[in-house]
């Protein structure tokens, strides 16, 4: 690890001082401190924001959701309102990590966390994300693990949160702090596809500080859920996984939100999946012919095609070319 300095702010002005001044923003730590450890990330000063103020969960006046920054995984999957409202982010919350991660990582450092690709926390490996140019060694390496949507000829890495997942299907914002005052930015233009830029992850300025997550208010009734599929069934990151929310009056889906998770290099929203379950009344032929839509688009790489037959379901296993 590389010797670095470390700053606990007592209050926001602190913080933002602090963080205008170069500091990396360090809560929970359940990222950083591992890539500090393995020499990816070398901040030369960290600036401990778990004092602040942003552990708060509360229904908004329109009757949407806003989980502060600072509220543990852990909190947010237990809360009686995040339950009752959006049973996705729960689910997609308990599926995430290890009990022990969970009660440690926040939901904001949950959504900054960094890809778990193999060699990108390799530092003997060329990665463009961590040493702009100097290649992509995924794109002719093992990249089962790797994105098929979003990808671009320097990076291929997923966004490994399953958190965010929910949050893009719900069509989220992100609330900000920063020197020069508040903003909010919707969820999918928060997050970045890589590009030419894979080492610019987030649409966040210098100095900036996530403050809440806000869930706009959806009509009721509305079902929702979290599906993950991985290697095995702890602890382990999603090779495909879909964040779906339906609200069905009268027999007819009147509202879709749907994202995947695992397949692209930011969550993966499902426009049309979204446009044809609208107006149509559930049927598992329905479902069947949604998830057809699901990979359009993807450009599998040669050892992940397999994840074209997990979004499309088992329909597409013997025509997913
Ligand atoms: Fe680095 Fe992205 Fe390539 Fe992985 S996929 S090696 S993170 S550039």
């Amino acid at each position: 690890m590389h010797p670095f300095s470390y700053t606990r702010a007592a209050n926001t002005r602190q913080a933002l001082d602090a963080g205008r001044a170069g500091g990396r923003y360090i809560a929970g730590g359940t990222t950083l401190v591992d890539l500090m450890r393995e020499t990816v990330e070398r901040p030369r000063t960290i600036v401990d924001i778990s004092a602040l103020p942003l552990r708060e969960i509360m229904v908004t006046r329109r009757g949407g959701l806003r989980i502060g920054a600072l509220v543990r995984m852990s909190e947010a999957a237990a809360h009686r309102g995040v339950r009752a409202l959006y049973p996705v982010i729960s689910q997609a919350l308990e599926l995430s990590a290890s009990a022990q991660l969970r009660n440690m990582a926040t939901i904001g450092g949950n959504i900054m966390q960094r890809t778990r690709c193999t060699y990108f926390r390799d530092v003997t490996a060329a990665c463009n994300k961590r040493e702009p140019g100097s290649g992509c060694a995924a794109l002719h390496g093992v990249n089962r693990t790797h994105a098929i949507l979003g990808t671009s000829d320097d990076c291929v890495a997923t966004h490994p949160s399953d958190a965010a997942v929910a949050f893009t299907a719900l069509e989220a914002t992100v609330h900000l702090l920063g020197p020069d005052g508040e903003r909010t930015v919707p969820f999918a233009d928060f997050l970045l596809r890589p590009g030419s830029t894979p080492n610019r992850e987030q649409a966040l300025r210098k100095g900036e500080l996530i403050t809440s997550v806000e869930i706009p208010a959806l009509p009721r009734p509305l079902q929702s859920g979290y599906l993950k599929v991985r290697d095995r069934q702890s602890y382990e990151f999603a090779l495909t996984s879909a964040a779906v929310a339906l609200h069905i009056r009268g027999g007819v889906i009147h509202e879709a939100k749907v994202a995947a998770g695992g397949v692209g290099t930011v969550p993966w929203k499902l426009p049309a999946v979204e446009r044809e379950l609208i107006g149509q009344r559930p049927s598992n032929v329905l479902w069947t012919k949604a998830a057809e839509r699901a990979a359009d688009g993807a450009r599998p790489l040669r050892h992940n095609r397999f994840k074209v037959e997990l979004l499309n379901g088992p329909s597409s296993a013997n025509c997913a070319s």
